[in-house]
Protein backbone atom coordinates (compact mmCIF):
# COMPACT_ATOMS: atom_id res chain seq x y z
CA UNK A 1 0.00 0.00 0.00
CA UNK A 2 1.59 3.38 -1.13
CA UNK A 3 0.27 5.79 1.23
CA UNK A 4 -1.17 4.46 4.89
CA UNK A 5 -4.80 3.95 4.84
CA UNK A 6 -6.29 5.94 8.69
CA UNK A 7 -7.44 3.64 10.98
CA UNK A 8 -9.26 3.14 14.15
CA UNK A 9 -10.17 0.44 16.75
CA UNK A 10 -12.97 -0.25 18.89
CA UNK A 11 -12.86 -1.79 22.38
CA UNK A 12 -15.23 -2.36 25.36
CA UNK A 13 -14.50 -1.30 28.64
CA UNK A 14 -13.52 -3.98 30.99
CA UNK A 15 -15.42 -5.49 33.66
CA UNK A 16 -12.41 -6.98 36.21
CA UNK A 17 -9.07 -5.55 36.76
CA UNK A 18 -7.45 -8.55 34.95
CA UNK A 19 -9.47 -7.02 31.63
CA UNK A 20 -8.56 -3.74 32.25
CA UNK A 21 -4.73 -4.11 32.71
CA UNK A 22 -5.07 -6.63 29.45
CA UNK A 23 -6.59 -3.77 27.55
CA UNK A 24 -3.55 -1.57 28.39
CA UNK A 25 -0.92 -3.99 26.73
CA UNK A 26 -3.42 -4.63 23.78
CA UNK A 27 -3.50 -0.79 23.55
CA UNK A 28 0.12 -0.54 23.27
CA UNK A 29 0.33 -3.00 21.16
CA UNK A 30 -2.32 -1.61 18.36
CA UNK A 31 -0.83 1.83 18.87
CA UNK A 32 2.20 0.44 16.95
CA UNK A 33 -0.23 0.39 13.73
CA UNK A 34 -0.45 4.32 14.12
CA UNK A 35 -4.69 4.90 14.46
CA UNK A 36 -5.76 8.02 13.78
CA UNK A 37 -8.05 7.50 17.43
CA UNK A 38 -9.62 4.53 19.74
CA UNK A 39 -12.78 4.22 20.77
CA UNK A 40 -14.76 2.61 23.64
CA UNK A 41 -18.17 1.87 23.60
CA UNK A 42 -20.68 2.72 26.16
CA UNK A 43 -24.00 0.62 27.58
CA UNK A 44 -27.02 1.97 26.37
CA UNK A 45 -28.45 3.38 29.55
CA UNK A 46 -25.21 4.41 30.93
CA UNK A 47 -24.83 1.22 32.12
CA UNK A 48 -21.17 1.51 31.43
CA UNK A 49 -20.98 4.90 31.91
CA UNK A 50 -18.09 4.65 34.66
CA UNK A 51 -15.96 2.32 33.30
CA UNK A 52 -16.48 3.79 29.68
CA UNK A 53 -15.22 7.18 31.16
CA UNK A 54 -12.27 6.24 33.16
CA UNK A 55 -11.54 3.44 30.19
CA UNK A 56 -11.52 6.72 27.55
CA UNK A 57 -9.86 9.08 29.74
CA UNK A 58 -6.77 6.88 30.47
CA UNK A 59 -6.12 5.80 27.19
CA UNK A 60 -6.17 8.93 25.53
CA UNK A 61 -3.60 10.36 28.37
CA UNK A 62 -1.46 7.25 26.48
CA UNK A 63 -0.84 9.54 23.60
CA UNK A 64 -3.45 8.61 21.14
CA UNK A 65 -6.86 10.33 20.76
CA UNK A 66 -9.60 8.51 22.16
CA UNK A 67 -13.58 8.90 21.80
CA UNK A 68 -16.05 7.84 23.85
CA UNK A 69 -19.09 6.06 22.33
CA UNK A 70 -21.94 8.15 23.70
CA UNK A 71 -25.71 6.67 23.51
CA UNK A 72 -28.80 9.26 24.13
CA UNK A 73 -31.65 6.44 24.59
CA UNK A 74 -32.97 7.07 28.12
CA UNK A 75 -30.88 10.55 28.97
CA UNK A 76 -31.88 13.64 30.53
CA UNK A 77 -30.36 17.00 28.86
CA UNK A 78 -28.43 17.40 32.15
CA UNK A 79 -26.71 14.17 32.15
CA UNK A 80 -25.30 14.23 28.49
CA UNK A 81 -24.55 17.93 29.51
CA UNK A 82 -22.29 16.84 32.07
CA UNK A 83 -20.82 14.04 30.71
CA UNK A 84 -20.04 15.82 27.42
CA UNK A 85 -18.24 18.62 29.96
CA UNK A 86 -16.64 16.26 31.94
CA UNK A 87 -14.90 14.72 28.62
CA UNK A 88 -14.40 18.46 26.71
CA UNK A 89 -12.45 19.24 30.31
CA UNK A 90 -10.69 16.02 29.97
CA UNK A 91 -9.42 16.80 26.69
CA UNK A 92 -11.27 14.38 24.51
CA UNK A 93 -12.04 15.88 21.16
CA UNK A 94 -14.28 13.43 19.42
CA UNK A 95 -17.42 11.71 20.05
CA UNK A 96 -19.28 8.57 18.55
CA UNK A 97 -22.89 10.01 18.99
CA UNK A 98 -25.41 6.74 19.15
CA UNK A 99 -29.23 6.52 19.95
CA UNK A 100 -28.42 2.84 21.73
CA UNK A 101 -30.49 0.43 22.77
CA UNK A 102 -31.91 0.16 26.46
CA UNK A 103 -31.15 -3.00 27.65
CA UNK A 104 -34.17 -5.55 27.80
CA UNK A 105 -36.14 -4.92 30.92
CA UNK A 106 -35.13 -1.54 31.03
CA UNK A 107 -38.58 -0.34 29.56
CA UNK A 108 -39.13 2.85 28.00
CA UNK A 109 -37.22 5.20 30.73
CA UNK A 110 -38.37 8.31 29.21
CA UNK A 111 -35.49 10.82 28.36
CA UNK A 112 -35.13 13.55 26.51
CA UNK A 113 -34.40 12.43 23.25
CA UNK A 114 -35.32 9.94 20.25
CA UNK A 115 -32.58 9.29 18.10
CA UNK A 116 -28.81 9.90 17.15
CA UNK A 117 -29.79 12.69 15.20
CA UNK A 118 -31.43 14.78 18.31
CA UNK A 119 -27.21 13.57 20.16
CA UNK A 120 -25.45 15.20 17.16
CA UNK A 121 -27.73 18.50 17.35
CA UNK A 122 -27.27 18.95 20.87
CA UNK A 123 -23.90 18.54 20.58
CA UNK A 124 -23.53 20.98 17.49
CA UNK A 125 -25.94 23.42 19.54
CA UNK A 126 -24.01 23.24 22.85
CA UNK A 127 -20.32 22.69 22.28
CA UNK A 128 -20.00 24.24 17.83
CA UNK A 129 -17.26 22.90 16.46
CA UNK A 130 -15.57 21.58 19.75
CA UNK A 131 -16.37 17.74 19.25
CA UNK A 132 -15.19 15.45 16.36
CA UNK A 133 -18.59 13.71 15.95
CA UNK A 134 -18.88 10.15 14.29
CA UNK A 135 -22.14 8.24 13.66
CA UNK A 136 -23.05 4.85 12.81
CA UNK A 137 -24.06 3.82 9.18
CA UNK A 138 -25.78 0.74 8.55
CA UNK A 139 -24.96 -0.40 5.06
CA UNK A 140 -27.54 -3.63 5.16
CA UNK A 141 -29.87 -1.37 7.21
CA UNK A 142 -30.69 -0.60 10.65
CA UNK A 143 -32.67 -4.05 11.65
CA UNK A 144 -35.50 -1.59 13.44
CA UNK A 145 -35.99 0.64 10.18
CA UNK A 146 -39.18 -0.19 8.43
CA UNK A 147 -36.92 -0.14 4.77
CA UNK A 148 -33.97 0.33 3.29
CA UNK A 149 -34.77 3.86 1.92
CA UNK A 150 -36.55 5.47 4.88
CA UNK A 151 -33.34 4.17 6.76
CA UNK A 152 -30.95 6.05 4.18
CA UNK A 153 -32.76 9.01 4.90
CA UNK A 154 -32.96 9.22 8.62
CA UNK A 155 -29.07 8.40 8.39
CA UNK A 156 -28.72 11.41 5.72
CA UNK A 157 -30.45 13.26 8.22
CA UNK A 158 -28.75 12.59 10.85
CA UNK A 159 -25.26 13.63 9.42
CA UNK A 160 -27.08 16.54 8.34
CA UNK A 161 -27.43 17.49 11.74
CA UNK A 162 -23.83 17.93 12.29
CA UNK A 163 -21.78 14.52 12.00
CA UNK A 164 -18.12 15.02 10.26
CA UNK A 165 -18.40 10.99 9.84
CA UNK A 166 -19.78 7.75 10.10
CA UNK A 167 -18.40 3.93 10.90
CA UNK A 168 -20.56 1.24 9.78
CA UNK A 169 -21.90 -1.48 11.61
CA UNK A 170 -19.86 -4.77 10.14
CA UNK A 171 -20.54 -6.64 6.96
CA UNK A 172 -19.39 -8.93 4.74
CA UNK A 173 -19.97 -7.91 1.36
CA UNK A 174 -18.82 -5.07 0.03
CA UNK A 175 -21.65 -4.74 -2.74
CA UNK A 176 -23.92 -3.85 0.23
CA UNK A 177 -21.68 -0.92 1.28
CA UNK A 178 -21.02 0.45 -2.09
CA UNK A 179 -24.64 0.25 -2.45
CA UNK A 180 -25.55 2.12 0.88
CA UNK A 181 -22.54 5.09 -0.15
CA UNK A 182 -23.55 5.42 -3.59
CA UNK A 183 -27.62 6.03 -2.22
CA UNK A 184 -26.05 8.41 0.61
CA UNK A 185 -24.14 10.47 -2.37
CA UNK A 186 -27.17 10.16 -4.48
CA UNK A 187 -28.98 11.94 -1.53
CA UNK A 188 -26.32 15.26 -1.25
CA UNK A 189 -24.06 13.63 1.86
CA UNK A 190 -20.63 13.87 1.76
CA UNK A 191 -19.14 12.52 4.72
CA UNK A 192 -16.96 9.80 5.11
CA UNK A 193 -18.68 6.93 5.65
CA UNK A 194 -16.10 4.01 7.13
CA UNK A 195 -16.47 0.27 6.71
CA UNK A 196 -16.51 -1.53 10.39
CA UNK A 197 -14.69 -4.66 10.11
CA UNK A 198 -15.62 -7.70 12.39
CA UNK A 199 -12.17 -9.66 12.27
CA UNK A 200 -14.18 -13.33 13.07
CA UNK A 201 -12.61 -15.02 15.69
CA UNK A 202 -14.71 -16.99 17.40
CA UNK A 203 -17.97 -18.62 15.27
CA UNK A 204 -20.56 -18.73 17.81
CA UNK A 205 -19.78 -15.33 19.20
CA UNK A 206 -20.29 -14.44 15.45
CA UNK A 207 -23.34 -15.54 14.71
CA UNK A 208 -25.25 -14.53 17.49
CA UNK A 209 -24.15 -10.99 17.77
CA UNK A 210 -24.67 -10.74 13.46
CA UNK A 211 -28.32 -12.74 14.31
CA UNK A 212 -28.77 -9.43 17.13
CA UNK A 213 -27.44 -6.33 15.20
CA UNK A 214 -28.54 -7.63 11.93
CA UNK A 215 -25.49 -8.41 9.72
CA UNK A 216 -25.09 -10.96 7.66
CA UNK A 217 -22.98 -13.36 7.48
CA UNK A 218 -23.24 -14.91 3.77
CA UNK A 219 -24.38 -18.59 3.51
CA UNK A 220 -20.81 -19.35 1.47
CA UNK A 221 -19.00 -17.83 4.83
CA UNK A 222 -21.20 -19.20 7.41
CA UNK A 223 -20.89 -22.76 5.51
CA UNK A 224 -17.56 -22.96 5.42
CA UNK A 225 -17.29 -21.62 9.09
CA UNK A 226 -19.89 -24.10 9.99
CA UNK A 227 -17.61 -26.91 8.36
CA UNK A 228 -14.54 -26.15 10.69
CA UNK A 229 -16.25 -27.18 13.69
CA UNK A 230 -14.07 -26.33 16.95
CA UNK A 231 -10.33 -25.77 14.63
CA UNK A 232 -10.40 -22.73 16.15
CA UNK A 233 -7.10 -22.35 14.13
CA UNK A 234 -8.84 -23.07 10.46
CA UNK A 235 -11.75 -20.31 11.17
CA UNK A 236 -8.97 -17.79 12.20
CA UNK A 237 -7.47 -18.72 9.02
CA UNK A 238 -10.63 -18.45 6.82
CA UNK A 239 -11.41 -15.49 8.38
CA UNK A 240 -7.71 -13.51 7.54
CA UNK A 241 -8.48 -14.53 4.27
CA UNK A 242 -11.50 -13.22 4.16
CA UNK A 243 -11.32 -10.30 6.42
CA UNK A 244 -8.50 -9.13 4.23
CA UNK A 245 -9.62 -9.77 1.06
CA UNK A 246 -12.71 -7.63 2.12
CA UNK A 247 -10.82 -4.71 3.15
CA UNK A 248 -8.12 -4.61 0.52
CA UNK A 249 -11.48 -4.40 -1.80
CA UNK A 250 -12.78 -1.45 -0.01
CA UNK A 251 -9.84 0.44 0.24
CA UNK A 252 -9.00 -0.52 -3.99
CA UNK A 253 -13.33 1.01 -4.07
CA UNK A 254 -12.28 4.02 -2.64
CA UNK A 255 -13.49 3.06 1.43
CA UNK A 256 -11.27 6.34 3.04
CA UNK A 257 -10.54 4.00 6.28
CA UNK A 258 -11.21 0.98 8.71
CA UNK A 259 -12.38 1.07 12.14
CA UNK A 260 -11.40 -2.63 13.28
CA UNK A 261 -14.08 -4.17 16.08
CA UNK A 262 -11.20 -5.29 17.84
CA UNK A 263 -13.03 -7.39 20.82
CA UNK A 264 -9.97 -6.20 23.21
CA UNK A 265 -7.60 -8.44 20.90
CA UNK A 266 -4.48 -6.94 18.72
CA UNK A 267 -3.41 -10.19 16.86
CA UNK A 268 -6.46 -10.61 14.77
CA UNK A 269 -6.70 -7.15 13.76
CA UNK A 270 -2.57 -6.78 13.76
CA UNK A 271 -2.39 -9.46 11.29
CA UNK A 272 -5.35 -8.39 8.82
CA UNK A 273 -3.07 -5.10 8.73
CA UNK A 274 -0.11 -7.33 8.58
CA UNK A 275 -1.61 -9.19 5.21
CA UNK A 276 -2.73 -5.51 3.57
CA UNK A 277 0.51 -4.11 3.70
P1 LIG B 1 -30.40 6.17 15.02
O1 LIG B 1 -29.53 6.79 13.99
O2 LIG B 1 -31.22 7.06 15.87
O3 LIG B 1 -31.35 5.13 14.26
C1 LIG B 1 -32.12 4.18 14.99
C2 LIG B 1 -33.34 3.78 14.20
O4 LIG B 1 -34.25 4.87 14.15
C3 LIG B 1 -33.06 3.43 12.73
O5 LIG B 1 -33.91 2.37 12.37
C4 LIG B 1 -33.40 4.70 11.98
O6 LIG B 1 -33.81 4.45 10.64
C5 LIG B 1 -34.55 5.21 12.82
N1 LIG B 1 -34.68 6.68 12.79
C6 LIG B 1 -33.70 7.58 12.93
N2 LIG B 1 -34.20 8.84 12.86
C7 LIG B 1 -35.53 8.71 12.69
C8 LIG B 1 -36.61 9.63 12.55
N3 LIG B 1 -36.40 10.95 12.60
N4 LIG B 1 -37.87 9.14 12.39
C9 LIG B 1 -38.10 7.80 12.35
N5 LIG B 1 -37.10 6.88 12.47
C10 LIG B 1 -35.85 7.34 12.64
N6 LIG B 1 -24.78 0.66 21.01
C11 LIG B 1 -24.51 0.89 22.33
O7 LIG B 1 -25.40 0.71 23.15
N7 LIG B 1 -23.29 1.33 22.74
C12 LIG B 1 -22.29 1.56 21.87
O8 LIG B 1 -21.19 1.96 22.27
C13 LIG B 1 -22.53 1.35 20.48
N8 LIG B 1 -21.59 1.61 19.55
C14 LIG B 1 -21.88 1.45 18.22
C15 LIG B 1 -20.91 1.80 17.27
C16 LIG B 1 -21.16 1.65 15.91
C17 LIG B 1 -20.10 2.05 14.90
C18 LIG B 1 -22.41 1.12 15.48
C19 LIG B 1 -22.68 0.91 14.02
C20 LIG B 1 -23.38 0.78 16.41
C21 LIG B 1 -23.14 0.96 17.79
N9 LIG B 1 -24.10 0.66 18.75
C22 LIG B 1 -23.82 0.88 20.09
C23 LIG B 1 -25.41 0.11 18.38
C24 LIG B 1 -26.49 1.21 18.23
O9 LIG B 1 -26.66 1.89 19.44
C25 LIG B 1 -27.79 0.53 17.82
O10 LIG B 1 -27.67 0.00 16.53
C26 LIG B 1 -29.05 1.39 17.95
O11 LIG B 1 -30.19 0.54 17.73
C27 LIG B 1 -29.16 2.49 16.92
O12 LIG B 1 -28.31 3.53 17.20
P2 LIG B 1 -28.10 4.69 16.09
O13 LIG B 1 -27.22 5.70 16.71
O14 LIG B 1 -27.70 4.10 14.82
O15 LIG B 1 -29.61 5.25 16.01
Amino acid sequence: MSTPVPVSFEFFPPKTDAGYDKLLSVHTELKTANPEFFSVTYGAGGSTQERTINTVIELNRRGVPTAPHLSCIGATTETLTGLLDHYRDAGIERIVALRGDLPSGMGNTGGDFRYASDLVAFIRQRYGDRFTIEVAAYPEMHPQAPNFDRDIDNFVTKANAGANSAITQYFYSVDAYKHFVAEVRRRGCDIPVVPGIMPIINVSNLIRFSDACGADIPRWLRKQLEACSDDTARIQAIGLDVVSTLCRELLDDGAPGLHFYTMNRAEPTLAILDRLG
